[in-house]
């Protein structure tokens, strides 16, 4: 099956599917659910190509090796390149603004952190990353004031709001932007709030964003 960046009505955007850039620790209240350790220094990880999938269509998990968390997501379109720039330099590089799923094979990070080793295996693997339409930049207002959230089989398991992110959506595609080159079609994924949790087979998931966005959809 073949992905294609879709616009929040379904239409197809002109960019190619790039790499998806992540940022971990960017939420107070996620650090303190994970005990994590954290440093000054921004966490980034990647995900292949190959992990984004259309989250409107039921997904798979990879169940078999181990609990597979959620993490709800605000995810940045990129439409040009962008290459060390500064944080007021970033917004004329955004095609707009979706959600997508950070999944993450938690057991197997667990087991990577301890042995000090990277985490790819955890966060890249096929269909790690369900990605929503794109809504563009003018139709959304500030990008920090947005709120965003995930049910579960009808409860709710996380309610995030941008302008609780420790860094900004400008200051993390800005930091990025010092290592990686940025490529038209590429995503930025911004962090979690809390609310990680284990997805099972047959879930049914209801994700909203700041009443722009509403998806169904459901794990395979
Ligand atoms: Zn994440």
């Amino acid at each position: 099956m073949s992905y294609q960046h879709i616009d929040q009505q379904g239409n197809i955007i002109d960019l190619p599917l790039g790499k998806v850039l992540c940022i971990g620790q960017n939420y107070h209240d996620h650090i303190a659910e994970m005990n994590s350790k954290t440093a000054p220094e921004a966490l980034f990880f990647i995900k292949p190509n190959t992990a984004v999938v259309d989250i409107n269509q039921p997904f798979p998990i990879p169940e078999q090796l181990g609990a597979v968390h959620n993490e709800t997501e605000l995810a940045v379109l990129i439409k040009a390149p962008v290459s060390k720039v500064a944080p007021d330099q970033v917004l004329g590089a955004v095609w707009g603004y979706g959600l997508a799923l950070d999944l993450t094979l938690r057991d197997q990070q667990k087991k990577l952190k301890e042995l000090g080793r990277p985490w790819e295996i955890a966060k890249g693997f096929d269909g790690a990353c369900p990605v929503s339409g794109f809504i563009p930049t003018e139709q959304l207002g500030d990008v920090q004031q947005l709120q965003f959230s995930l049910k579960v089989n009808g409860e709710l398991r996380q309610q995030g709001d941008t302008c609780m992110m420790i860094r900004s959506v400008t200051q993390i595609i800005s930091e990025l932007s010092q290592f990686f080159t940025l490529l038209p079609g590429d995503l930025v994924l911004t962090g979690t709030p809390a609310g990680v949790g284990p997805l099972y087979s047959g879930d049914q998931l209801e994700l909203t964003l700041a009443n722009k966005l509403h998806i169904k959809t459901s794990v395979r």
